[in-house]
Formats: structure tokens, C-alpha cells, sequence
């Protein structure tokens, strides 16, 4: 108990019913969580039979390395993951029971927008088919299925996109293939139709934990609800200041629902922030202040005044970057911060990173993109994954294309084609329908003969991948694999430029290396030492990839400076924060003045810009000791340069304006302006006493 306050001890201490912790942003919310579970363990309740869940990988991954530090030994059975990797749990143990084979593919937004595309007649364009994309998965993560989604379509479009949906849902199943949604609209299904099943996970869950639990959508809460059945033995922490995926479903309606449906539900607040100085969390709980109140807080925290919030102005977005280089060199130099990881460059949209990693690059400072592409959205770590989830599911028809595709072996469109309408006809697998013996009647023997050499080679892979246990025989297993299919020279060959190729090939190298980790036997631990850990098969390892968007969970021991969106700053601290951007049209974003001023405040936008401003708090709270908040003068609209003001947000934190300039010419204009003012003092004194004399 030692490190927690009175409230914190209570809700720790509170095991045998439903708590939900609500506070502020750095009162310790996370902490609450870490310390519960050695809590349960101290308790007798089997890590094996803890949940807890997070709302990244990155976190979870984090979390896991709390609690290990904190617990010891028995914090390794404990389940901590995110509600995906959950799903992906509940549906590879029971699935069956919704015709889910085991070893389903998980696939991607790619794969996804081209079986859309598929579903609805193949002449569709892709941006058409993404925002189609972005309303089916609406519609799945509001518990609709296609028939229902059409029922309430509201017009002729929507109707349609239904009926397309209705095809994409067919193809899906066809290829035993689930989408994100489905990782938690299907257990959801599972839990809800099965009786045995929620029965058996229900007595197996001795208690869920739910981190970030505002960003929640509503089937997240019924999945957690089912979960933990009316017993409710849960812990779920939150702040609903903290909310910042409504556009992507999460609903504050679940905070509202807890006490509704668990009466029994203990609140417990934290009030006291143990993050930031009182300058920094007086301007986060001021930009808050203007949004309407779920449940009203107060937070303080005893770190002492600190530095001010600094204002820093500037001319355009190069002069912005150049300038939060500086104040990092500076902050630096004068020992205020000693390591690059001591940094972070926070901001509304991805495309801001660009001009701060050229600044830092040319400072030669070590940095990371986060929240940016993934390593697993490069083109040839997909290509890879292809290969992997084919051996791990056959039926995986969007991955066998791009494996037989890529690189090129000599099987041409036109075969493919004819191979896919033969599987449709007879309901089969791509790679189902390529032994079938009626397949020679629709395509040549040489066609026929390179499909089938390709099979057998798949099949070949998987019995190798599943009999291929631990660290060096996986990278052996892996190097030969890529030698075999030749995707060095595939890269070589489909690149312009050969320094591409070679960091592609790079890349490529990583890959494996950290699959060949994942599969245990020897493997370093974060401090560089060598450790025993299970070992584990590379079909197995292969089985989980498809999740994890980090390559490396050791990527937070960087020490590097973090470029990172707001949305993907969440829940981390970093002792000095820029927080760059803060113009009106980026940060709130894209919110018109004009529409503001016109009058035409509809709610629509009003929750927008509530939802904008509980970004802004985020970012401002993720700061311990220093913050400084920037803005350009005018900034780059596509290919235009146009004049920008300053956020409605900076003039909300209610800064003490004397201390808050950080521009030097500013300074130098104040201190003009004071010098001015106090001449003109003493000359109207002097007159005054030359007056009176
Ligand atoms: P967020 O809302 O950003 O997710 P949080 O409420 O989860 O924040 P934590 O990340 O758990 O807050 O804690 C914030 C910081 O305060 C961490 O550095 C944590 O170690 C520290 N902290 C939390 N509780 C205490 C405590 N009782 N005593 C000392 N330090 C604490
Ligand atoms: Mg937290």
C-alpha cells in the first residue's frame, strides 16, 4: 500500500464488487490499477484469472512491466491486454460455436476496403469504398448486422450500403476472416447466444480491471458487462474529461450507465494530481472549465507553483519547429532535463510531425514518431504477415492473393480468376478449390501446375512453422523462408531507387528478429539480460501478429525525443511538452469560425469542439514540470499559406499574461513598452514635482 493515498487504498482494497474510479488527469488512476492487481494476487485470486484491460498494446505492454516490477513472478499469468486482443482470446478458445475455425484471420483496414470494394461489384473508387468502410464499421460498433442496418437505413444509400454490407459479411465468413469490429462484436455474439460459454468465462474471471474506461464504446460495455455477469467484479477507471474518441463510437453514456445497472457500484474520486505543477494543471482545469460537467471535480496537487505556462509565438510552421528545438537544446543545456526521453512534441494531426522531424534531424537529436504509421502499414511487412496468416489460416482467401502475387511467381490474373469463380461455385477456399480434381477442367495444366506447386509449398511453410520451437531456429526457419520465395531481390526489383530497397530489406530484417524473440528460449529482458522463457512455435507466434501495431514494446526505453498526436499521448507523462499547433482550424480542428459566429452553433459542432477541447486537456496534462504551447502566424491550408489565429483554447487556459511570452522579440517589445511607460511615469513625476515646486 505504501505510494498510494487514502483513496487510491480504497479503491485498491475494494475487491468483492463493482468500483469505478473517476478522476482527473495524473491522480493516479493507472497506478490504482497496477497496485490492484497485486492486490488480487496478495488476495489468493490466480493471475490467470485477472483481466486487465487497456486501451492500447503499448500501454498493456507498459502495464505489464509495472505490475512485474511491482508483484514479481506472479504478475506473468496475469491477462493484461486491450479489448481486441481480448476478443481474439474469447474467439480463438470459443469460436466454434459461431463457425470460426481457430486459427481465423484478423484482417486489415487494406483488406477490408478491397472485399468492400469486391462486395459492391468491384468499380467502386477506393475513397468511395473507405467511407463506406467507415459506416459499416458504424453501424457493427452500434451492434447492427445487415439486415437490421438495412431495416433502419435512413435513405436509398444507405439501403444499398446495407446490401453491400450484407455481401462483405458473406466474404467474410467464406474466408473464416474477421475485421477489428468483429473482435468485439463477435464475443460479444458468443457471450450473449451461449449460455455455456458466459457461464464458463463468468466463473473463470475472478476480476476485470478497465483502464481509460470514457473511451469505451457501447458493445465494449456490453462485452464487459457479460463478462463479469451480475456479480460485477470489476474496477474501471476513468476521466470523462479525458473522452477523445467519440468520432470513432465511444460513449460518455457508459460512465452514466454503471450506477444503473451495478446499484451497488462504489465511487471512489482521486483529487489530487501527483503529475503536474500547480501552473500547468491551473491552465489544464481552466480550458476544461468551459465544458458542461458530468461529474464535477476538483484537483490539485502539492508540486509546488513551477514554471509558468509558456506562450511561444510564431511566424510559420518551420519557425515553430525550429523554436521547439531550441527550447529543448535550452531546457537541456541549463539541466532541467537530461534525457532525450525527458521530451515530448505533441500535436493535433499526423501531418504535423513532418516539419519537427526535419528540425530534429538537422540538430541531430534522437527522436520517435508515435502514433504515426505503423510498422505493420508498411507495404513489405504486410507482404509478410500475407504469408504468415496463410499458413495459419488457409482459407484466408485476401492473403493467399497477395501471397501468390507477391513476389511474382508466374500465376497471372487471368488463372487467378478462373481459380476464385471455380471456388465460389463449389464454396471453397482459394486454396480449398486448388486439389480439388474437377479444378483441371477450367484452366491449363501449366496454370494448374504452378497453383499447385504453390499449395504445396504453402503447405509445406505451416508443418515447418509449427514444428519450428524457439528463438534461433525461428530466425534460421525465417531467413531460408525469404531466400526460398526471393523477397530481397522482389524488393530490388520493384524499387526505383536502391537505398529504399535496402531500408525496406531492413526492415524486412527487423521483422524477423522480432518474431524470432517472440518465440522465446533465450531472449533479452529490458536491462539487456539474457533470460529463459517459454518456448514457443513460430505458427503460434504468427497466430498474434496480426494485432500488435509496435513492432518493439521496448521502444518506450528509447531514449529519444517523442513526437506523438494527441490521441496517442494518452495516459503518458513526460517532464517538458510542447504542445505545437495551437491555431484555430488545427487545434479545435477544421471547427469554422465563420459557422460559430453565423449562428449556426448546432449541437453537432458544439460537441465537437467539447470533444477539441478535452484534447487540448489531455495534452496539457500530460506535462510535469515544464509546458510551453505554440502557435504560427499563418500556416499551410494544402497548398496555400494562410494567416492563422491564435486557439481559442490559449486564451481559455487563463494565463497570467505578464509571464507567459516566450518570443524574445515579444520580451524585447515588453520590456520596451515597460520602459516607455516607466519614462513617461517619472517625466509626468518630474513635472508634476517641478509643478508643485
Ligand atoms: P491519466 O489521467 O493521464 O491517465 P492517471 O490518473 O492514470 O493519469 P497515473 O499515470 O496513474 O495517473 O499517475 C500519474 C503520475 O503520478 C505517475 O507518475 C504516478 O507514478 C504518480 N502517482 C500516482 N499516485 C501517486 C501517489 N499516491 N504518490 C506518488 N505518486 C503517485
Ligand atoms: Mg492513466
Amino acid at each position: 500500500m505504501s505510494g498510494l493515498n487514502l483513496a487510491q487504498q480504497e479503491a485498491v482494497n475494494y475487491l468483492h464488487g463493482p468500483c469505478l474510479v473517476l478522476a482527473g488527469a495524473g491522480s493516479g488512476k493507472t497506478r490504482v490499477i497496477t497496485h490492484k492487481i497485486g492486490r488480487l494476487i496478495q488476495s489468493g485470486v490466480e493471475g490467470k484469472r485477472i483481466l486487465a484491460i487497456t486501451f492500447t498494446n503499448k500501454a498493456a505492454a507498459e502495464m505489464r512491466e509495472r505490475a512485474r516490477a511491482l508483484i514479481g513472478r506472479e504478475a506473468k499469468d496475469v491477462v493484461i491486454c486491450t479489448f481486441h486482443a481480448l476478443g481474439v482470446r474469447l474467439l480463438r478458445q470459443d469460436g466454434q460455436v459461431l463457425g470460426l475455425k481457430p486459427q481465423f484471420s484478423i484482417l486489415d483496414q487494406d483488406d477490408v476496403t478491397s472485399i468492400i470494394r469486391d462486395a459492391a461489384g468491384g468499380t467502386t473508387d477506393a475513397a468511395t469504398a473507405r467511407q463506406w468502410q467507415w459506416t459499416i464499421s458504424l453501424w457493427k460498433n452500434m451492434g447492427l448486422n445487415a439486415q437490421q442496418a438495412e431495416a433502419q437505413a435512413k435513405d436509398d444509400n444507405e439501403r444499398v450500403l446495407a446490401r453491400i454490407m450484407g455481401k462483405y459479411e458473406e466474404r467474410l465468413a467464406a474466408y473464416q476472416s474477421v475485421d477489428f469490429d468483429d473482435l468485439i462484436g463477435l464475443p460479444l455474439k458468443l457471450l450473449h447466444q451461449h449460455e455455456e460459454v458466459r457461464a464458463k468465462w463468468q466463473k473463470h474471471l475472478g476480476h476485470v480491471l478497465v483502464d481509460e474506461y470514457q473511451d469505451t464504446n457501447a458493445t465494449q460495455y456490453e462485452l464487459l458487462k457479460l463478462l463479469v455477469g451480475e456479480r460485477g467484479r470489476f474496477t474501471a477507471v476513468g476521466d470523462d474529461d479525458q473522452s477523445i474518441y467519440g468520432w470513432r463510437g465511444a460513449t460518455l453514456d457508459n460512465l452514466k450507465r454503471l450506477p444503473q445497472d451495478w446499484p451497488q457500484l462504489k465511487v471512489i474520486k482521486l483529487e489530487q494530481n501527483y503529475r503536474s505543477t500547480s501552473a500547468i494543471l491551473r491552465a489544464a482545469n481552466n480550458v476544461i472549465q468551459p465544458n458542461p460537467k458530468l461529474f464535477p471535480k476538483t484537483l490539485f496537487s502539492e508540486l509546488g507553483e513551477g514554471e509558468p505556462v509558456r506562450v511561444v509565438d510564431c511566424d510559420n510552421e518551420e519557425h515553430e519547429a525550429d523554436r521547439a528545438v531550441a527550447r529543448i537544446q535550452s531546457l537541456r543545456a541549463n539541466g532541467a532535463g537530461k534525457d532525450w526521453k525527458d521530451f515530448a512534441i505533441l500535436y493535433r494531426a499526423n501531418h504535423q510531425a513532418r516539419v519537427f522531424e526535419q528540425a530534429l534531424r538537422k540538430a541531430q537529436i534522437p527522436y520517435k514518431v508515435s502514433g504515426g504509421q505503423s510498422f505493420f502499414d508498411r507495404a513489405e511487412i504486410r507482404d509478410l504477415c500475407a504469408w504468415l496468416r496463410l499458413w495459419v489460416n488457409t482459407d484466408d482467401d485476401p492473403a493467399f492473393l497477395r501471397a501468390v502475387t507477391t513476389p511474382k511467381r508466374g500465376i497471372g490474373h487471368q488463372t487467378l480468376g478462373a481459380l476464385g469463380e471455380f471456388a465460389g461455385k463449389y464454396r471453397l477456399s482459394l486454396y480449398g478449390a486448388l486439389f480439388s480434381s474437377s479444378l483441371p477442367s477450367v484452366m491449363s495444366a501449366r496454370a494448374l501446375g504452378s497453383l499447385q506447386e504453390f499449395g504445396r509449398f504453402v503447405n509445406d511453410l505451416e508443418y515447418r512453422a509449427r514444428h519450428t520451437l524457439g528463438a534461433e531456429d525461428a530466425r534460421r526457419f525465417l531467413t531460408d523462408w525469404l531466400k526460398d520465395i526471393g523477397y530481397e531481390q522482389h524488393l530490388l526489383d520493384s524499387e526505383d531507387s536502391e537505398k529504399v530497397a535496402a531500408s525496406r530489406w531492413s526492415n524486412v530484417m527487423d521483422f524477423c528478429d522480432w518474431m524470432a524473440q517472440r518465440c522465446g528460449g533465450q531472449i533479452e529482458d529490458t536491462a539487456g539480460v539474457q533470460v529463459a522463457s517459454e518456448r514457443k512455435s513460430l505458427l503460434e507466434v504468427a497466430q498474434t501478429i496480426a494485432l500488435l501495431s509496435t513492432i518493439s514494446e521496448r521502444e518506450q526505453d528509447q531514449n529519444v525525443v517523442t513526437l506523438s498526436t494527441l490521441h496517442a499521448s494518452k495516459g503518458l507523462e513526460w517532464p517538458h511538452v510542447v504542445l505545437a499547433g495551437c491555431v484555430e482550424g488545427l487545434l479545435p480542428f477544421k471547427i469554422d469560425d465563420d459557422d460559430i459566429n453565423r449562428g449556426q452553433t448546432s449541437e453537432g459542432i458544439l460537441q465537437r469542439l467539447q470533444e477539441e477541447r478535452r484534447l487540448m486537456y489531455v495534452g496539457i496534462t500530460r506535462a510535469q514540470r515544464t509546458l510551453a504551447v505554440s502557435w504560427m502566424k499563418r500556416r499551410k491550408k494544402g497548398r496555400e499559406t494562410v494567416a492563422a489565429t491564435p486557439s481559442r483554447f490559449i486564451a481559455e487556459m487563463a494565463l497570467d499574461k505578464a509571464t507567459v511570452r516566450e518570443d524574445p522579440r515579444e520580451k524585447l517589445k515588453a520590456l520596451r513598452a515597460e520602459f516607455a511607460l516607466k519614462s513617461a511615469a517619472s517625466a509626468a513625476a518630474a513635472a508634476a514635482a517641478a509643478k508643485g515646486g
